[in-house]
């Protein structure tokens, strides 16, 4: 269910959040029939909000990039780089752009990898889901581990650090949906792209 719900179009998402508002207003009147209908009702209820609930820091995401546009995002997620699926998107952007955090959360890990260079792995408040930056120049100044952040925060700036072409600096952005473990380094990979696209008009 958490990849059939992110990997909608922005409509879908728009759907989505109706669903929910519904979800919501049907309770309401439900509850005043009370009896019966509440053995079947409340079940409903729980599956409904634990299959759609699964989406929600991703359907608040601000943009990683102030001024990104449609024309700065292609998804790239199904692709093949260096041997493997790509399972993240590219952002293009000049060396020293600041990166910034999308959603509310914590800055879970602050991690150099040979292939990601400077990273950041950061949870979203409820630790559902794990939003990760790489091939960053650096990082902001006095940013650290267990540290929290809002979405519009400097937490680094783009470069090209790792794997990355250093004639082609970029943002590496990925979200990891966590599971039971909350580990910052084990999480099954969602397709960001529909999420920054609905960020994007968000904004406009
Ligand atoms: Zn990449």
């Amino acid at each position: 269910m958490i990849h059939a719900g992110v990997q909608m179009t922005n409509w879908g998402l728009v759907d989505l959040l109706s669903i929910r508002r519904g979800i919501w207003s049907s309770r309401m009147n439900r509850l005043r029939g009370m009896g019966l209908k509440l053995c079947i009702f409340i079940p409903v209820v729980f599956l409904s909000v634990a299959a759609f609930g699964g989406t929600s820091s991703i359907l608040e995401m601000s943009p990683p990039i102030s001024g990104l546009t449609l024309a700065n995002l292609r998804d790239t997620f199904e692709e093949f780089h260096n041997g493997h699926r790509h399972e993240a998107i590219d952002i293009m952007e000049p060396s020293g752009t600041p990166v910034r955090a999308v959603v509310p959360g914590t800055i879970q890990k602050l991690f150099f990898s040979v292939p990601g260079g400077n990273t950041i792995y950061q949870f979203d408040e409820v630790g559902e889901y794990c939003y990760y930056y790489a091939h960053l120049e650096r990082y902001a100044e006095g940013l650290h581990e267990e540290m929290s952040v809002q979405p519009g925060d400097i937490i680094g700036f783009v470069g090209s650090t790792g794997n990355a072409d250093e004639r082609a600096p970029h943002l590496h952005f990925a979200i990891f949906a966590l599971g039971p473990e909350k580990r910052w380094s084990r999480g099954m990979a969602v397709n960001p792209y529909p999420g920054l696209v609905a960020a994007v008009k968000r904004v406009k």
